[in-house]
């Protein structure tokens, strides 16, 4: 019985995570669970699977979910980034999955691989903002870190088909979002349903606009040079938009390698909880014959600016990432609350860019520093235009 903590369990990732475990209950023990704001939804969810520990948002939701929750249950409920450290410490736990969403995913993440617990890596902001420390501190507590991102997963899964030293490139798919055949004078005109609404993936709110403007895809870029210690060069972003084959390796022969499935969440998810082992979860492999042709195409960059400024941000390396990430996630946040254009979400990320002289192989003050400086900056900047 593998006895997990699903942090953001109320969110896309934590949903099909769950999926997962109801699907094999002698599998799988949730011992520890969060969420953010949803009080409903964390109480159904605690009720239902009776962790040992919960964590909520802050001390006054979590003082109601107390009230919520029928007096028999033992479950402890903490509250805040410290109470999300804390349940990723927790003797309970033996993997740590985390679903969070955006830069708030990197504390509990260092925490819990400081407590030595295996990682079920979905939250990819914090590979992006702090890639080198996440990677040093897990090589030194000897902890695995699977990644849950499809495309990584996929590439997680080909490379073992060579020698590290024969390994050439890796093709990160892309789906191109909904905005692919969208011509660039009409994207002044695009309203958030229209980002919304992804063509392949059901996924929460901020990473389906990051798939629209192809940052999604630039902090996949910085994330997976980071899990498999390959320099931005070795990595191509290859537009399919049938999101099928999840990625590709190749190798200085020629070969291809790559990983093929239906676009759900789940079968990443559960390869990252099972690996090398391979589940039965009741998802559908790919029938070949209705979808008939896969097709491939170069990104086109100059409609979607985010990708290159990823690049950017991960050569000049240090806290630009970090820049990169935050600038990204405040220009999101306006744009979903329609305080900005969707055009806008890349002319802030660049701005912060530049505004920003990075530190060199910075700590972690530096780069939560480098963070909150880059909020502030697209914060001004949004107020002030
Ligand atoms: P989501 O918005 O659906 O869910 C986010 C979860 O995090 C919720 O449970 C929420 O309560 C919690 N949360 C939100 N803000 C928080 C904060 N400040 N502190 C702590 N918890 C917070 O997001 P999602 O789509 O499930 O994505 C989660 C992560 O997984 C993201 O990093 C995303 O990039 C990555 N990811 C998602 C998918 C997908 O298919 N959804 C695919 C690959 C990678
Ligand atoms: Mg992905």
């Amino acid at each position: 019985m593998k006895k997990l903590a699903i942090f953001g369990a109320t969110g896309s990732i934590g949903t099909s995570t769950l999926k997962i475990v109801d699907h094999h209950p002698n599998r799988f023990q949730v011992t520890a669970m969060s969420a953010w704001t949803n009080l409903e939804a964390l109480t159904i969810l605690i009720k239902k699977y009776r962790p040992e520990v919960a964590v909520i948002g802050n001390a006054v939701l979590a003082e109601k979910l107390r009230e919520h929750l029928p007096s028999d249950l033992s479950t402890q409920i903490l509250h805040g980034i410290d109470g999300l450290c804390q349940a990723a410490s927790s003797p309970e736990v033996d993997q740590v999955v985390t679903a969070i969403v955006g830069a708030a995913g990197l504390k509990p993440t260092l925490a819990a691989i400081d407590a030595g617990k295996s990682i079920a890596l979905a939250n990819k902001e914090t590979l992006v903002m702090a890639g080198e420390i996440v990677m040093a501190r897990a090589k030194e507590k000897d902890v695995t870190i699977i990644p849950v991102d499809s495309e990584h997963s996929a590439i997680f899964q080909c490379l073992p088909a060579g020698r590290r030293q024969d390994l050439a490139e890796i093709l990160l798919t892309a789906s191109g979002g909904p905005f692919r055949k969208c011509p660039v004078d009409a994207f002044d005109r695009i309203t958030i349903d229209d980002a919304l609404t992804h063509p392949n993936w059901d996924m929460g709110a901020k990473i389906t606009i990051d798939s629209a403007t192809l940052m999604n895809k630039g902090l996949e870029v910085i994330e997976a040079c980071h899990l498999f210690n390959v320099a931005k060069e070795q990595i191509q972003v290859v537009v399919h938009p049938e999101s099928i084959v999840h990625s590709m390796v190749v190798f200085k022969d020629g070969s291809v390698i790559g990983q093929m499935g239906v676009p759900d969440m789940r079968g990443a998810i559960a390869y990252a909880l099972t690996a090398p082992e391979r589940l039965d979860i009741a998802v559908p492999s790919p029938n070949f014959f209705d979808i008939k042709q896969l097709t491939f195409e170069p990104p086109d960059v100059s409609k979607f600016p985010c990708l290159n400024l990823a690049y950017n941000a991960l050569g000049i390396g240090g806290t630009a990432p970090a820049v990169l990430n935050a600038a990204n996630e405040e220009a999101v946040h306006a744009f979903l609350n329609r305080a900005i254009a969707f055009t806008e979400i890349p002319e802030l990320v660049a701005a912060a860019l530049a505004d920003h002289a990075a530190c060199i192989a910075p700590d972690l003050e530096t780069i939560v520093t480098a963070d909150q400086d880059a909020r502030r900056f697209v914060q001004n900047r949004i107020a002030h235009s």
